[in-house]
């Protein structure tokens, strides 16, 4: 934990010590998109949310580099455009902590959560926007480039291997789905696949098979990732049956080895999928009634930014409905001055 956030976090919790008992109408844990989106809709519906920013404030896309795919944005700095939404999240009338919830009991309402600053909480309501971790290979250099060439998403990154010599790690599905994605920028395609053939399903094994400019090779690991200091120039591979060691030269890598949702400290109360993800009814709704989800922790298709703010503003006006009709919120408007 760095400096500034130990400051910002005393400030925090120095400031809030008058309210520690009070119970909030709705907390929100995890500031990316879904996130900071139902704090904005939640806040102008006088819900007066506190949002806990966890270890990522803005989430995932502060690391990144351009953005553009957020509608009405064409070219943004991943950080400048959650700065925007923290900033505007804010003046409509949220509170943004920086601590991180280490611990919750959702066994009874009101429910409570405990941070990371030994702050403890209760909350009538509560939005699970904890997003998801990509599965990393755990090698040098790996996150030495992560953001300079390595990449686990290619409908963020892949327009920017224009005709470039990409790699993609792994045989499943989704490591078809990227090397299939990425032949729209270029026709320099390598699959590293761990096992001796493809765990992917028959058609999209065919759909990668049909075209000759894609190179598997098989039963090998990658065992370290090599720049120029500021971007990813080479990789090494090592094959498992020879053990021989290959270098690799290549301008982007795509890690297609699955995600975590980060949802770890939520599981033994709320349903999940097998993979972890939160599952939600249509309303954004957990196993659990005034406990809400969104983004990637509940999503392991789209995960998009656009996505996760749709899903956290759906939580949002779900909370708002679910207060109401429990009793527990009532608008105040402000006496009409006429
Ligand atoms: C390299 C990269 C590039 C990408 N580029 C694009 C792109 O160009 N366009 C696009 O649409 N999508 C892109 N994405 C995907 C996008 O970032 C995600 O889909 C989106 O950020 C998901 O939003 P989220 O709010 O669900 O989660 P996240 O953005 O992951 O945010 C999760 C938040 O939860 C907080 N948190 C986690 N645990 C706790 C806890 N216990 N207590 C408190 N807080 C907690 C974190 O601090 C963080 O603030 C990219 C992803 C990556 C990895």
């Amino acid at each position: 934990m760095n400096f500034i956030r130990i400051i910002t976090t005393l400030m925090f919790v120095s400031s809030t010590l008058f309210s520690i008992n009070d119970v909030q109408k709705l907390i929100i844990i995890g500031s990316g998109p879904a996130g900071l989106t139902a704090g904005i809709y939640a806040g102008r519906a006088q819900l007066a949310p506190l949002i806990f920013e966890g270890q990522e404030p803005g989430g995932k896309l502060i690391g990144t580099s351009y953005i553009e795919n957020w509608p009405g944005e064409k070219h943004i700095l991943g950080y400048s455009l959650m700065e925007t939404i923290r900033e505007h999240a804010k003046l409509s009338g949220c509170t943004l902590s920086p601590s991180t919830v280490v611990r919750v009991d959702l066994s009874s309402q009101p429910f409570t959560v405990w941070t990371d600053f030994d702050e403890v909480y209760q909350t009538e309501s509560l939005i699970i926007a904890t997003g998801s971790h990509p599965r990393k290979i755990g090698c040098t250099g790996e996150d030495t480039y992560w953001g300079s060439g390595v990449s686990s998403c290619v409908t963020c990154d892949g327009a920017f291997y224009k005709d470039k010599k990409v790699i993609v790690v792994g045989g499943g599905d989704s490591g078809m789905e990227y090397a299939s994605a990425l032949s729209k920028y270029t026709k320099d395609i390598t699959i590293i696949q761990d096992l001796p053939m493809l765990t992917a399903s028959a058609p999209m094994q065919q759909r990668i098979l049909s075209k000759p400019y894609v190179k598997i090779i098989y039963n090998s690991l990658v065992a370290a990732m090599h720049g120029d200091g500021q971007k990813l120039t080479e990789i090494e591979i090592i094959n498992q049956e020879t053990n021989q060691k290959t270098v690799l030269e290549t301008d982007g890598i795509f890690l297609a080895i699955g995600h975590i949702p980060a949802t770890q400290i939520f599981r033994e109360h709320l349903e999940v999928d097998r993979f972890g993800h939160l599952l939600i009814n249509d309303k954004g709704q957990t196993s659990v009634k005034g406990i809400f989800a969104a983004g990637d922790a509940i999503d392991g298709h789209y995960r998009q930014a656009i996505y996760a703010a749709g899903t956290g503003c759906r939580a949002a006006m779900e909370v708002e409905s679910y207060l109401i009709s429990t009793q527990k919120h009532r608008y105040k408007f402000a006496k009409n001055p006429f």
